[in-house]
């Protein structure tokens, strides 16, 4: 599970702290070099854990704290706010269009989950009373239009394919029509993925960007490739611009180094985060519990 060494070591660490009663300033620092290592060891971005304990740093590093009562606990306290604020403070939510259908576009390399977490946002969709509808325009990885139909039946919902011999652009265009005229009231497009971000596909997802102008274009990631994760989410924003990110496998990524790095870096949200195979596995990512997961 995600933060499993982190939270160990920081819970240690936090343990002594504590244990302490009265803190020194030095205690401090030395409990917030070991914070850092651990925020390396589990691949968190090295500029990210310098700006991060340098605001603890400024934070804890003061009398009010260190004279406090419990000096150990205000540090804790101030660790978890800022790791909250880090992975973006408060849950950032989907937006829904006002005037329906709302266009979600789902985008990322291959073997990120992108077709997976289509069948998830559209259950998740459904339970909460929408109607969705998926758009298969991955022509290119031959087993993905047969993949999003077999997930459209087993979720009971429709979805819409030309084959893969028509133009994505199209396909997504004609994709959004169709929902219009059908009353469905989220379009969720599964869009091609590359081995690696390449111009053809950046251009290709661009078109269809400017074709059907999505309210949502969400970026799937996989936690477990770490900081390889982050620059993946660095270059799409950059060249793309995307509203929020998918962060998937967290159920297999025991450091959560992408996790911990990609609101910072990019400036972007994570709204969902994948946690297993199965279509109910997609949880909406609460920075404050995932704070509270690392600091028991
Ligand atoms: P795509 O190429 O981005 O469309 O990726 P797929 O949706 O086909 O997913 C690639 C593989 O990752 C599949 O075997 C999925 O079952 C698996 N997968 C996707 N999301 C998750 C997740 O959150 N956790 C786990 N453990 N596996 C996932």
């Amino acid at each position: 599970m995600i933060f499993e060494g982190l939270a160990e070591k920081l819970q240690g660490t936090f343990d002594k702290l504590r244990g302490k009663g009265k803190l020194s300033e030095e205690d401090v620092k030395a409990a917030l070099r070991e914070v850092k290592l651990a925020l390396l060891e589990a691949d968190v971005n090295f500029r990210v854990v310098k700006n991060f304990i340098k605001d603890i740093e400024e934070r804890a590093i003061g009398q009010e704290v260190l004279e406090s009562l419990t000096p150990g606990q205000q540090v804790v306290k101030i660790v978890n706010e800022e790791l909250t604020e880090l992975m973006g403070g408060t849950q950032s939510k989907l937006t829904l269009a006002s005037n329906p259908p709302t266009v979600i576009m789902l985008v990322g390399l291959q073997g990120a989950g992108k077709t997976t977490t289509v069948g998830k946002l559209a259950k998740n969709l459904h339970n909460k009373g929408r109607r969705p509808l998926l758009v298969a325009a991955d022509i290119y990885r031959p087993a993905a239009i047969k993949q999003l139909q077999v997930l459209g039946e087993r979720l009971e919902q429709p979805v819409f394919t030309m084959g893969d011999k028509q133009d994505p652009v199209d396909i997504a265009k004609a994709g959004v029509s169709h929902a219009e005229s059908n009353g469905r009231d989220v379009v969720i497009i599964d869009t091609a993925g590359r081995l690696h971000i390449d111009e053809k596909l950046m251009g290709e997802l661009k078109n269809i960007k400017k074709a059907v102008k999505p309210h949502e274009i969400l970026l799937v990631v996989d936690s477990m490739t770490g900081q390889d994760a982050v620059n993946v989410a660095e270059n799409f924003d950059d060249a793309l611009g995307v509203d929020g990110v998918v962060l998937t496998k967290l159920d297999g990524d025991a450091r959560g180094g992408a996790a911990l790095s990609i609101r910072e870096v990019t400036g972007k949200p994570i709204k969902f985060s994948g946690i297993g195979e199965k279509l109910d596995d997609l949880e909406p990512f609460h920075p404050d519990r995932m704070a509270s997961r690392i600091l028991g």
